[in-house]
């Protein structure tokens, strides 16, 4: 496999990994079968910074796929972690972090007025869809082509991240039931909203969004388009759902919902706030998270929801995040932006590089790319020899074309140097890539 002779360590451990592992990793993308060779294995993380198992050291612009906002090993956090873990690592039973965390995302998040937490994105989304359905009655989901909202049996239908990497139209296992009352929109159309309401009336619990859509790559959402889908589920009896697992906390202090100020009935959160630790979170509208129990009849729960550790670490995040931060990791998104922009006008090579405040990615077509089939259309395979080219030189993208690229406090002027001295030759790799 070409690419596989620049880390032998790594490549070591995926083979040792592929024995024991489907595919030798923990989730799909990790893999590198979008663009080809070792995936790098790290083992080590510092501000802006990854080492891999070989001793090379990258900039990160993964950043955990969005946690890391003030870069890896934050010293606070770390205390933070260390702290906690002195004291033990789970008790199951309730504990005063957790209130901490609840009460950090309810004061930044207006329309949280309650909120449950979990271990995983999926979770969140997962218990959200149930909430509404056992609130409403009713059985439908309507979610956009190109959104992803984890591994959720009923939201695997048209999804980005992995699913859009892999081209898969769905994916085995997933029942024609469990699938059945999924109702897959194009994203940024209304109408189409209007006429599923219209053609299924009653039907509709819900509609799940991403806040602003990064697992297409990063797709903003239209002038107009999240206020009309709350006008419509408020019209149809249907709650609106915004999942901000990826822009929670990371797009501004209170998240999407910060810019766009359209307030959902629930909401879900993850990535950010969880500070590098498997903690998520659902909430809402209080009267209906009464519906979950205890408190009501719709079952949810967890071994390890509210983890003392991970509740640490995501509030030490969440403290640091002021407006200050905010304004930084924009600031250096920006700067990147212009980067790639001008190293690819530079070489002639078609391309949009679309935000979503420090959220952004790059399309390799000549844009707007305002849907999931807008997406599908760039030449990915331009992205291939563009990635090879950075990483070679230290520079970790994500490892797909339709994914967000990520920044954080810390990617300071000497990160961005390196990427800007990487990026011409990158750029010359992907005007020359032929299909
Ligand atoms: N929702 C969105 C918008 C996401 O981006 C993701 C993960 O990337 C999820 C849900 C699922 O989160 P997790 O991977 O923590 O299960």
């Amino acid at each position: 496999m070409a690419y596989s002779y620049e880390a032998p360590v790594s490549q070591t451990l995926f083979d040792r990994a592929s024995l024991v592992t489907p595919g030798g990793v923990n989730s799909p993308v990790r893999a590198f079968r979008a663009v080809g060779g070792t995936p790098r294995f790290m083992v080590s993380g510092t501000g802006p910074y990854l080492t891999d198992a070989d001793g090379r050291e990258y900039v990160d612009l993964v950043c955990s796929w969005g946690p890391m906002i003030l870069g890896h090993s934050h010293p606070d956090v770390i205390a933070a972690v260390q702290d906690a873990v002195a004291r033990g690592t789970s008790f199951g039973t309730p504990g005063e972090g957790e209130v901490a965390l609840a009460e950090e995302i309810v004061a930044r998040v207006e329309p949280v007025e309650q909120v449950r937490l979990v271990s995983s994105g999926t979770e969140a989304t997962m218990s959200a869809i149930r909430l509404a359905r056992g609130f409403t009655g009713r059985a439908k989901v309507v979610k956009f082509a190109g959104c992803y909202h984890g591994h959720v049996d009923a939201l695997l239908a048209a999804a980005g991240s992995g699913v859009a990497t892999f081209g898969l139209p769905d994916t085995p296992g997933v029942t024609g039931a469990q699938a059945g009352d999924t109702i897959v929109l194009p994203y940024n159309d209304l109408e189409a909203v209007r006429a599923a309401f219209a053609a299924q009336p009653g039907e509709i619990a819900c509609v799940i969004t991403e806040a602003s859509p990064g697992n297409m790559g990063v797709v903003p959402p239209l002038d107009g388009f999240n206020a009309g889908l709350k006008e419509i589920c408020a019209a149809n009896g249907a709650l609106y759902i915004s999942d901000e697992v990826m822009t929670g906390f990371r797009t501004s202090k209170a998240g999407w919902f910060g810019i766009d100020g359209v307030r959902p009935d629930l909401m879900t959160f993850g990535k950010v706030m969880g500070g590098g630790f498997p903690a998520a979170a659902f909430g809402g509208r209080a009267d209906v998270m009464a519906h979950l129990a205890p408190a009501g009849p719709v079952y949810q729960a967890g071994t390890l929801s509210g983890n003392p550790v991970a509740t640490a670490a995501g509030l030490a995040q969440l403290r640091l995040l002021d407006d200050v931060a905010y304004a930084k990791v924009d600031a250096v998104s920006a700067e990147i932006r212009g980067l790639v922009s001008a190293a690819l006008d530079k070489e002639g090579v078609a391309h949009t590089v679309q935000a979503a405040s420090n959220m952004f990615s790059v399309f390799f077509t000549g844009g707007p790319v305002r849907d999931y089939e807008d997406a599908k259309r760039q030449e990915a395979f331009r992205f291939t020899p563009f990635f090879h080219s950075m990483l070679a030189q230290g520079v970790y993208l994500p490892p797909s074309a339709f994914e967000s690229w990520f920044v954080s406090t810390a990617h300071d002027t000497r990160a961005v140097e390196r990427i800007a001295a990487a990026l011409p030759a990158a750029a010359r790799a992907a005007s020359e890539a032929t299909a």
